[in-house]
């Protein structure tokens, strides 16, 4: 019978390895796992009490969480849905350490524990609060690409629908139709000479959120400018002189104040169906 026991769990220890390697959460996942599993045949077995187990499977929800963050908060390219993912398990990483202090500090007021202990609680929360920041300035940048893309987006479907239409939507230029990486370095350095500062580029080329809209921005760079702030109107004037393609958008859907850019190079394509 104890044999029967122990080879179950290494069944589920093997399970639990074989979603680790499809998932890619980590080693600190595959231990907690592996720990949960060596827990609960003790728990099981009366050696040890349950409380333990509950630890363990805090531990592990907290080692996914981190996996999550390290994915996107660290990652290259995201879409809305893991920016919105990434902040409810930065939030909850805050969530636990926050109950962990709290239950440190109450161990100090009953005078149970020392008032030093509670340092390390108090730098795990400051830590996981910053985690909390970063991951809310990635999810900002990453909505306000996606505006962005959905200006584009609306103004393709206006133009499939009515070709030669779209003016209320963006202003576009044709130019002379070619836009290069060498065309892009150029228009990179004028604006720096000019302005003394790097042209705020918010999506270079292909993006997670363009391939979710299933739009090609291959070869095309988003600007975060507003077509009538000063930066805006010398990129267009420029843009306009040297006849290079662009489309000015002042807001994604009309009457709200968010995606406005500069798009530089010809209008994204559709992706075909399937591919
Ligand atoms: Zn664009």
């Amino acid at each position: 019978m104890k044999d029967m026991r122990y080879f179950s769990g290494l069944i589920l220890l093997v399970c639990a390895h074989a979603v680790c390697a499809q998932t890619g959460d980590g080693p600190e996942v595959a231990q907690a796992q592996a720990d949960i599993q060596k827990l609960r045949a003790l728990v099981e077995a009366g050696a040890l009490p349950r409380v333990r187990l509950e630890k363990a499977e805090d531990a592990l929800a907290d080692a996914r969480d981190a996996a999550i963050l390290r994915k996107t908060v660290y990652g290259q390219d995201l879409t809305v849905e893991q920016a919105d993912e990434m902040i409810a398990a930065a939030d909850r990483r805050f969530e636990r350490r926050k109950k962990a202090f709290d239950e440190a500090r109450k161990l100090v007021e009953a005078g149970v524990a020392a008032k030093l202990s509670l340092g390390g609680f108090l730098q795990d929360l400051d830590r996981a609060r910053q985690e909390c920041d970063l991951a809310e300035s990635r999810a900002r940048v990453t909505r306000e690409v996606a505006e962005m893309a959905r200006a584009e987006d609306a103004l393709d479907r206006k133009l499939a629908l009515a070709p030669g239409e779209g003016a209320a939507l963006a202003e576009r230029f044709d130019g002379d139709g070619v836009f290069t990486p060498g065309t892009f370095s150029r228009v990179e350095t004028a604006f720096e000479a000019h302005f003394g500062k790097p042209l705020p580029v918010s999506a270079m080329g292909e993006t997670a959120v363009h391939r979710a809209l299933g739009f090609d921005h291959r070869g095309r760079v988003d600007v975060a400018l507003h077509p009538d702030q000063p930066e805006g109107v010398w990129l267009r004037q420029y843009l306009t002189e040297k006849r290079i393609p662009f489309f000015a958008f002042r807001q994604a859907v009309p009457g709200k104040a968010t995606g406005a850019h500069i798009h530089l190079g010809p209008m994204s394509t559709r992706m075909a169906l399937g591919g």
